[in-house]
């Protein structure tokens, strides 16, 4: 059988301003670590044979269709403007329309130098990649807009960091690679017309019922409004939501320094290069307004009354804290068990929040456990969960099938980092066998399952990751 991918890419068709197209840079010895034979069938992609996929994957060889290209953009890193950054490491290879309808993006991350590398040396190591793959996974399971997983593959050649790691590529898949910082480079640049011609193209490609800048910028800002409820109602933390990694279709991308909470705390950050807390847990519903602030900002850029589009994106960035509020309520209710809507839902919510971050509640047991004696064994001090639990059960008691929607809205495990890292750790010695493990285990996250059990368990002192890195 040999691989066939239905290319019908529309990006390759833009005028190359948006990108440079080039060819992957091949590696020594590819071996295929892992292939998403589900999303493949969604994608209308027919696997080949191992070794065959393997070529592929890696960028050893070009699939019939591809045409592969560096996308370009900028974006402001840590709130501060870098005028070039673009694919460093990653190429896109094409889209496909898939069975449900949907257009996708292909593109391996790790294939080798761009233009736009600057110092970096265009590849990945293992760790990111499965870690990417996992967690990526993990959110679509868990019904968050996301990028996916389509392969992983082991090149066989070192790469350098602080010490030699083995190198791996993924193909990741998304509804298009489009960020902020794709926008904001043209409008930085003052060329007018290729802003226009790429505000067109997103929206044919992702919202065809938007009218002009301001009417994407409006429906970004619904998407992006309501992505970030739902990371924080599964303790995700990003980790580096700078422009270039905040994208247009509303899907989270780029797998870098994220984490999940273990013990809930707002101020929790485990990114090694975020020294100030930008993207602490609690701080992305501001920062994700900002970035919005930023994307309106290029938009205006191209319409003829500047005064008039300032004022209407003024007024779209300002509604979107409530909405996000309003999403966010949506989200936290569920995970209370409610279904129905009352005035002191919001306080209930954050007085338990407050609840569990003076007793290091861990985030998704407790939730799990609502309604059972173990919510209450995840505060350091037992007592101050009852007296909540007391309040909280007069109001499951004016609502109707609260224990169906918490075991449904509350998953049993998240990919926890100290089994992200034992995965990794295990992986580096070419044992797969903890990747297969999770994967299996997080693709059904609301099912209890006795040997899965171990995965659902906060580490203990000596397994805490006190912090991640990004695939660098
Ligand atoms: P990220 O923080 O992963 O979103 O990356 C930010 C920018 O750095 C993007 O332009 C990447 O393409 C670039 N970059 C990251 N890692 C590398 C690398 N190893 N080689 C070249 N460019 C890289
Ligand atoms: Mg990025």
């Amino acid at each position: 059988m040999t691989l066939s991918i239905p290319f019908d890419n529309s990006f390759a068709r833009l005028p190359d301003v948006f990108f440079t197209r080039l060819d992957p840079q091949p590696v020594s010895a590819p071996h295929l670590l892992a292939f998403n034979h589900d999303l493949a069938d969604i994608m209308g992609i027919t696997p080949g044979e191992l070794q065959e996929m393997a070529e592929i994957f890696a960028g050893n060889h070009i699939p019939d269709g591809a045409e592969p290209l560096a996308q370009l953009y900028a974006g402001h890193q840590f709130g501060n403007w870098n005028p070039q950054l673009g694919d460093g490491r990653a190429l896109l290879l094409g889209e496909v329309l898939g069975s449900d309808g949907l257009r996708r993006d292909i593109q391996l991350k790790g294939s080798g130098r761009t233009p736009y590398s600057r110092g970096g040396d265009g590849r990945a190591w293992l760790g990111p990649v499965l870690r990417e793959y996992v967690v990526s996974e993990a959110m679509h399971a868990l019904g968050i807009p996301t990028t996916r997983a389509l392969a992983a593959v082991a090149t066989g050649d070192p790469v350098l960091r602080e010490t030699p790691l083995p190198g791996a590529v993924l193909t990741r898949v998304a509804a298009s690679h489009l960020r902020v910082g794709s926008f904001q480079i043209f409008a930085a640049r003052g060329q007018i017309d290729d802003l226009k011609r790429l505000t067109n193209y997103a929206i044919a490609r992702h919202y065809p019922d938007a009218e002009g800048p301001m009417g994407l910028l409006r429906a970004v800002v619904a998407a992006q409004a309501a992505l970030i409820p739902a990371w924080m109602s599964v303790g995700f933390i990003h980790g580096v939501m700078n422009t270039d990694n905040c994208a247009i279709s509303g899907e989270t991308i780029d797998y870098g320094p994220c984490a999940f909470l273990d013990a809930y705390h707002p101020d929790m950050v485990f990114s090694s290069i975020d020294q100030m807390g930008r993207y602490a847990y609690g701080n992305q519903p501001d920062i994700v307004v900002w970035n919005m602030a930023q994307f309106a900002t290029a938009l205006i850029q191209q319409c003829d009354d500047k005064q008039a589009a300032a004022e209407a994106a003024t007024e779209i960035v300002h509604a979107m804290p409530a909405m996000m509020q309003d999403n966010w309520l949506t989200r936290f209710r569920a995970k209370i068990g409610l279904a129905t809507q009352e005035e002191g839902d919001l306080a209930l919510i954050s007085d338990l929040l407050a609840r569990m971050a003076a007793n290091q509640a861990d985030f998704t047991n407790t939730f799990r456990a609502l309604g059972t004696d173990n919510a209450r064994d995840q505060f350091t001090d037992p007592a101050a969960f009852d007296s909540w639990a007391a309040t909280w059960q007069a109001r499951i008691a004016r609502d109707k099938d609260v224990t169906a929607r918490l075991a449904t809205t509350n998953p049993a495990r998240i990919p926890r980092n100290h089994r992200m890292e034992e995965m990794i750790t295990a992986a580096t010695q070419g044992d797969m066998a903890p990747f297969t493990t999770l994967m299996a285990a997080l693709a059904q996250p609301f099912e209890d399952r006795a040997d899965w059990e171990p995965l659902s368990r906060p580490p203990t002192e000596a397994e805490i990751v006190p912090a991640t890195f990004c695939g660098t």
